[in-house]
């Protein structure tokens, strides 16, 4: 048997996967009023295409832009829109949002048609579902899709890789994902290889979750260019530059895309919102999330509207167990601490996770230079040589050491026997530096 691959660095957290992996996938009821965020991409922001007291029609669009990088939204139930105002993202900014009430009855909108036969549409055609159905990376990154399938004349693409990594801990939303709908996965990487003109695509998945290998190999066992390549199990083995060399070998050079070396990258969700948008017309208006921790009574996996309020997902999980210290957006890792619950689901939302301790309690003590952040960083950078700098306001030094070149993984920060804070001030010096460059060309 061979050894199953991986990247250079990374860590083994561990998964806590149990609370939620053998847990179906459960159809959570419409909310009664959803906020439906006008940003929940990379990108520019969408303008409303509503005003307060229209009535709705679900999956009818709401929102768009003339831009090319960004994304349309679309009204994840029926009713009438009671306002548009700003509203909290769980990323922590303030964006416009549309308010929705429901009315219960589901209308569909008439723009809402099973498209062609995939036989009978051309790469360009199928950009303009996936533009048009408002999909993004679902992933965690919600770059569009749109944008990633029409790559510039220059770039020569031949591989497309689908990440199943799903390599943060409590996420298991991608897992029940690959073991409930393995074909919507595998119809949606077919349309990804159509749009982007090439026949090869490597699907990678980490060795703990052999029942979604099992799936996914059945599903793609009738098309010989789709191939399922098991992983080893590390973090952060689902960030695209580290899926890219574990299954490849090849390496992003430092500062380009995976474009530079042939390849495009694309999520299991996304995959499966592909062949909603195709098969079935469907935009872009609800996901899986993953409602987990010890600090929640009864861990899901839901299929939950875009603008459900995240209390919703919690009380729907059986509520609280205990008092939770603390509630993350997204994975333990690189997620986002959550400070108000009436914040609304989107398309980045692969989890909620509530603990009862707080995971950054641990009080820093000086670096006792044991090279533990070196051996892990998997971007092969110096963390304590960066945070030194950083830290004592050499921005310039900690730039040409490759701060900007840290994806914010925190590997570094999860080793540190001295607890130091370095993602942290990584993720600070950054936005100074990004504040200090845009203040200059502006
Ligand atoms: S320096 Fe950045 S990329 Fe390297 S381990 Fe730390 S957070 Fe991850
Ligand atoms: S892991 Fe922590 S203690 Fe060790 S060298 Fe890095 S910063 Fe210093």
């Amino acid at each position: 048997m061979s050894i199953a691959k991986t990247f250079r660095g990374g860590i083994h957290p561990v998964g806590h996967k149990e609370l939620s992996s053998n847990k179906a996938i459960t159809v959570m009821t419409p909310p009664v009023e959803v906020i439906i965020p006008l940003q929940q991409h990379v990108g520019a922001p969408c303008k409303p295409l509503v005003k307060k007291g229209d009535i709705v029609n679900k999956g009818q669009k709401i929102g768009d832009t003339d831009a090319f990088v960004s994304a349309p939204i679309h009204a994840s139930v029926s009713g009438v829109v009671k306002a548009i105002e700003p509203c909290w993202h769980p990323t922590g900014a303030r964006v416009e949002g549309i308010v929705i009430e429901n009315d219960g009855e589901e209308r569909l909108d008439p723009s809402i048609h099973p498209q062609n036969d995939l036989d009978q549409l051309d790469a360009q055609a199928i950009r303009a579902i996936i533009r048009e159905a408002g999909i993004v990376g679902l992933g965690g990154a919600t770059f569009p899709t749109h944008v990633k399938v029409t790559p510039p004349s220059d770039k020569r693409i031949d591989t497309l890789i689908i990440n199943g990594c799903e390599c943060e801990p409590y996420l298991t939303c991608d897992h029940r994902l690959m073991v409930e709908h393995p074909e919507r996965i595998i119809y949606g990487t077919r349309v990804l290889l159509k749009a982007l003109g090439i026949s090869k695509a490597v699907i990678g998945i980490e060795l703990n979750k052999p029942d979604a290998i099992a799936a996914m190999e059945k599903a793609a066992a009738s098309y010989p260019g789709i191939e399922v390549v098991p992983l080893k199990i590390k973090y952060p083995q689902g960030a695209e530059k580290q899926l890219i060399t574990a299954l490849t070998g090849k390496e992003v050079p430092v500062g380009g895309l995976p474009m530079d070396i042939g390849i495009v990258v694309n999520n299991v969700g996304t995959a499966a919102a592909i062949q909603a948008a195709v098969q079935w017309g469907m935009p872009l208006i609800e996901r899986v999330v993953t409602v987990s921790g010890e600090g929640v009574s009864e861990p899901h996996n839901f299929l939950v509207r875009i603008g459900t309020r995240l209390s919703e997902l919690i009380e729907a999980a059986g509520g609280f167990r205990g008092t939770p210290k603390q509630v993350i957006m997204g994975g333990p890792l690189t997620g986002v601490a959550q400070f108000d619950l009436s914040v609304p689901v989107t398309k980045c939302t692969s989890g909620i996770l509530a603990f009862n301790h707080l995971r950054t309690a641990r009080q820093p003590e000086p670096c006792i230079r044991c090279g533990r952040c070196v051996d892990v960083c998997p971007a092969f950078l110096l963390p304590v040589t960066i945070v030194r700098y950083a830290d004592g306001g050499k921005l310039d030094a900690a730039v040409e050491w490759g701060l900007l070149n840290c994806m914010e993984c925190g590997s570094c920060s999860y080793v540190c026997p001295a607890n130091r804070f370095l993602v942290q001030s990584i993720k600070l010096a950054k936005q100074e530096v990004q504040a200090q460059r845009s203040k200059k060309t502006s």
